[in-house]
């Protein structure tokens, strides 16, 4: 089977160094296994995408050295590459979730849901769904400000074998909750689209940060839901600042745009990769 990767920027601004750590990491995988590498473009959130940062990420990938065969940009066989034009594909995972009886509709508000948990909160910071609208009758799909729920199988081990980390393991309910597939604003969620979208391009192992470690608990309960074979994964260690701090977009001076334009070169910023 041929090494099949990813790299998946959202353009909601400038793509920094401690992306392209991760997305250089999942350039190099490909390339040792001699693999393909696709780009995929999740844009799915229509409130912060913008086209600027979409054309940005074209030409700043490229700059720092990053080489992909299937993308927005150039095609392939699994197109679109864009999710704003995957929607079919989300909606009919949704479908499918719905009639396995995976999912619930959800009407609470952030603040319901901060008040009535003090505050429990999953490993990763996501506050953990009291379970509210469990057992609530379900709403119509496309319901104003109804969200869509994954009931996590609570007390269960989900476990995998990370290809950087080794043996993780996550309790559904303790370690995570409930956690919303379909947004209240009509948008499918990052668990959701990622899971249809992964599987779709037939993806063998995703490379990520280990920021994301918890949500492959998540997505492994979805793959098994929609009966699909789950890659393999891969957490990389984040990027920090000389504070310790995890590099983030309010980095401006670390953008690959403006250390470009302050005449860096991408082998010297690599050194040490
Ligand atoms: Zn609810």
């Amino acid at each position: 089977m041929t090494y099949r990767g990813r790299i998946a920027p959202s353009p909601t601004g400038y793509l920094h160094l401690g992306h392209a750590r991760t997305f250089w990491t999942a350039q190099q995988r490909a390339r040792e296994r001699g693999g393909v590498l696709v780009l995929r473009n999740e844009d799915l959130d229509a409130s912060r995408a913008r086209p600027e940062f979409v054309r940005a990420m074209l030409e700043d990938l490229p700059w720092f050295g990053f080489a992909w065969q299937e993308g927005p940009d150039v095609g392939g066989p699994f197109a679109p590459y864009n999710q704003s034009e995957r929607l079919p594909f989300y909606r009919a995972a949704f479908e499918q979730l719905r009639a396995g009886g995976f999912i619930y509709s959800c009407t609470c508000s952030r603040r319901d849901i901060q008040q009535a948990v003090r505050a429990p909160h999953a490993l990763d910071d996501e506050v953990i769904y009291p379970g509210t609208c469990r057992g609530k009758q379900g709403m119509e799909f496309g319901t104003l400000k109804c969200s869509w729920r994954f009931r996590v199988p609570d007390g269960e081990s989900v476990s995998f074998v990370d290809g950087a980390l080794g043996s993780q393991s996550f309790v559904a309910g303790r370690d995570f909750g409930d956690f919303v597939l379909w947004r209240h604003d009509n948008v499918p969620s990052y668990q959701l689209a990622v899971v249809v979208d992964d599987a779709a391009m037939q993806i063998s192992e995703v490379v990520r940060g280990a920021d994301l470690l918890v949500s492959t608990a998540r997505q492994l309960l979805l793959y098994r839901a929609l009966r699909l074979r789950p890659p393999g994964f891969f957490h990389c260690p984040l990027m920090v600042d000389e504070r310790g701090e995890r590099l983030a977009k309010r980095h401006e001076s670390l953008s690959l745009r403006q250390l470009r334009a302050a005449g860096k070169e991408p082998a010297e910023l690599r050194a040490g990769w």
